[in-house]
């Protein structure tokens, strides 16, 4: 099959042609547990390529040898001379190095890939996960305010502008619900889960 009879981005295409098969796993890396990004999704489907190619030309990748020759070839801070270098030793050793060049993805590439040919989306938060983030939220909200009306009331006291002690700030937030004026504290509303009056 040649590289135009595949109807996907050039991820599909190069995988095709490389003979790798990629899909499932990328979508997992990307959504799953540790979600990676599609930077690192990149690097990844890239030494991927560069070890099936090295594979193919016979030549075999010990443990660690593909990630050397993929810095070699792509890292930034590898020197120019030691980048040709390589670029010779893999050629010599039949691998071509502009096709390879032409093949590698880019992480624009990986993300179009995810997002239009395999439709994978990062998942949404669960109830619970957008309930526990909205209490950090107004629990850091709290926080602040109370470290900022302490320190102002007791700069003030300092200044003997103010005539009190040390003290406590305590800050509670109410809600109410406007169809039957019952009040709760944040927390109290977020922990029953609404007011429930209408149901
Ligand atoms: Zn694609
Ligand atoms: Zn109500």
């Amino acid at each position: 099959m040649t590289e135009s009879e595949i109807s996907c981005c050039k991820v599909g295409r190069v995988a095709e042609v490389v003979g790798i098969d990629v899909d499932r796993e990328l979508a997992d890396r990307w959504t799953g547990e540790d979600r990676q990004s599609t930077r690192e999704l990149a690097d990844w489907f890239n030494r991927k390529l560069l070890a099936a190619e090295l594979t193919a030309a016979g030549i075999p990748t010990k443990d660690g040898e593909v990630d050397n020759y993929y810095r070699l070839l792509t890292d930034d801070a590898v020197s120019s001379g030691d980048r040709i270098e390589t670029r010779r030793e893999l050629e010599q050793r039949g691998v071509s190095v502009d096709t390879l060049d032409e093949r590698f993805v880019s992480h624009q590439t990986i993300h179009t890939h995810l997002t239009e040919c395999l439709e994978a989306s990062l998942s949404e938060p669960t109830l619970s996960e957008r309930i526990d983030d909205a209490e950090t939220t107004l629990g850091q909200l709290q926080s602040r305010t109370e470290a900022v009306t302490d320190d102002t009331i007791t700069r003030l006291a300092s200044h003997d502008a103010l005539d009190i002690g040390s003290i406590d700030v305590l800050v509670s937030v109410q809600v109410a619900c406007r169809e039957c004026n019952h009040q709760y504290s944040v927390r109290e509303l977020l922990d029953r889960g609404g007011c429930h009056c209408t149901r």
